[in-house]
């Protein structure tokens, strides 16, 4: 997958909202889009531009790509895999962007943001049901167990990760057993746990096209 190296607080100025891509940075005072609200670059303090439909559509999907931390390509492969499942198109999308390994170990709280997460498991560091899963797109499936993988367990990261642990606000969705530092998944998520920042109909609209 192309590494997106834009920076990261300058994606948020750009969209003009929080994207939540550096961790507990996010949630503070330095967060850049509580210190500067405006667009990145000499003419940001101008206000952002108003644009056309499909800029606005273009716009809509470029952040939940961002939001997700995914390429184009695998972005829109999980678009197109939800539009052939029955149901609403839109929704199966954000559950199937949900279900991602990457996002459930952040959800779990295992990681600071997704970026981080995805760096924990394409390093090896989880199983799925025992075995060694380290594909960030792994679609995780209902009651299937995610844990830390044993060689990993004694490693600084990880000796030091019982706080975040303890931190951490899990959606409904997900069960975390502390004992054990296994989650899993509970339900699909309701249509309320889904990110309600993206406006997913205007995705959509930008790939009928
Ligand atoms: Fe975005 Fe703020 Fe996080 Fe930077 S600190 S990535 S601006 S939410």
């Amino acid at each position: 997958m192309g590494r997106n190296i834009d920076n990261k607080c300058k994606q948020c100025r750009r969209i003009g909202e929080k994207l939540f891509l550096k961790g507990e940075r996010c949630l503070g005072p330095k967060c850049a889009m509580v210190k500067r609200n405006y667009g990145p670059g000499v003419h940001g303090q101008k206000g952002r531009k108003r644009l056309s439909d499909f800029g606005t559509q273009l716009a809509e999907k470029q952040k939940a790509k961002k939001y997700y931390g995914l390429a184009e390509k695998q972005f829109r492969l999980t678009f197109e895999k939800a539009a052939k499942k029955q149901g609403d198109a839109g929704k199966n999308f954000l559950r199937l962007l949900e279900s991602r390994l990457d996002n459930v170990v952040f959800r779990l709280g295992f990681a600071a943001s997704r970026a981080q997460a995805r760096q924990l498991v394409n390093h090896g560091h989880f199983t799925v049901n025992d075995r060694k899963t380290d594909i960030a797109s792994f679609s995780v499936k209902l009651g299937q167990v995610i844990k830390i993988r044993k060689s990993s367990q004694n490693s600084p990261y990880f000796r030091n990760v019982n706080d975040r642990l303890a931190k951490a606000e899990r959606p409904s969705w997900l069960d975390f057993n502390a004992t054990d530092k296994a989650g899993k998944i509970l339900h699909e998520p309701k249509d309320l746990d889904l990110p309600q920042s993206i406006n997913v109909q205007m995705i959509i609209e930008y790939y009928s096209k």
